[in-house]
């Protein structure tokens, strides 16, 4: 049974990506989830895009470096974080701009906990726990393993535990966190919340990242899973299987194919499906 009813405006969904895939890959998620959750889903980018603001309100400009590098996406999470906090909701959820997010499996997946305990929900990338060295100060280094969710999968955090993070996430200190375990963003969360914090990765099998055969997600749970993506493995084409309206030519993801199974009603899905 739930442990806490949930609306929409409960849940802040940040979306990373960046300017070069604001064609690519974010029109994409506006066309199929984003479209029927724009109150929900902010979108945080590194440059300015006039077609894009028509789209949605909520594009954060994060005047972070658009560069791949560790600090640039440390500097993306910050301002993730930062937005969170001074929204006030309950939950904060990060995705990718190649992951779908089936958000009514979201919202029964949040229900089951209570926003004001500490919860951290994902799927770790690994099969046991990252070995970083942290520094101490100057010239002292110790090891430490944590778990942690990978960001490509998408994971979520409680506001209450959110709260507790603030000291070493809130406002310019997410960076020289990072710095101090020279990993990136998402491992950054993993050693706040577990190593920092003592407070346990909850692992969910709901939340899928592109590094993982998406082809083993069976074709009658799919609609369960809470989020879904595509893009390469082992330097193979990785996408979810699954019979539908569209052929992988016309959509390669399945994207779209997902969301007329989930939202039959939708204009541009194909008329049969509707009563
Ligand atoms: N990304 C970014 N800046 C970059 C490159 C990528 O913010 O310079 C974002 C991208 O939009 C995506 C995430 O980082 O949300 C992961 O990128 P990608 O899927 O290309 O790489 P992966 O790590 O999954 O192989
Ligand atoms: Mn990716």
């Amino acid at each position: 049974p739930p442990a806490e009813s949930l609306a929409p405006h409960d849940v802040f969904i940040a979306v990373k990506t960046t300017r070069k895939f604001h064609r690519a890959r974010l029109d994409l998620l506006l066309e199929t989830w984003i479209s029927r959750h724009k109150e929900m889903t902010f979108i945080f980018t590194d440059g300015d895009d006039e077609a894009l603001a028509r789209r949605t309100g909520n594009v954060v400009n994060t005047n972070c470096s658009a560069a791949h590098s560790r600090q640039a996406l440390s500097c993306k999470m910050a301002v993730e974080y930062d937005h969170f906090i001074e929204s006030g909701r309950k939950w904060f959820c990060h995705v990718d701009d190649d992951n779908y997010v089936n958000v009514r499996a979201l919202l029964r997946l949040l229900a089951g906990y209570l926003h004001t305990q500490d919860v951290y929900i994902g799927k770790p990338s690994l099969d046991r726990p990252i070995q970083a060295t942290e520094r101490v100060s100057e010239n002292k280094m110790r090891p430490v393993h944590f778990w942690f969710a990978t960001g490509g999968a998408g994971f979520c955090i409680s506001r209450g535990l959110a709260l507790k993070m603030s000291p070493w996430a809130s406002r310019g200190h997410f960076m020289s966190t990072a710095e101090r375990i020279r990993l990136p963003d998402d491992c950054t969360i993993g050693y706040i919340v577990e190593a920092l914090l003592g407070v346990p990765l909850i692992r969910s099998g709901l939340f899928h990242s592109h590094l993982e055969n998406l082809q083993q997600v069976p074709a009658s749970e799919l609609h369960e899973q809470v989020t879904l993506s595509y893009g390469m493995f082992e330097s193979k084409r990785n996408a979810i299987h699954m019979k539908g309206p569209f052929s992988v030519e016309a959509d390669p993801s399945r994207f779209r194919s997902i969301h007329c199974h989930l939202y039959p009603d939708t204009p541009w899905c194909p008329h049969s499906a509707v009563f």
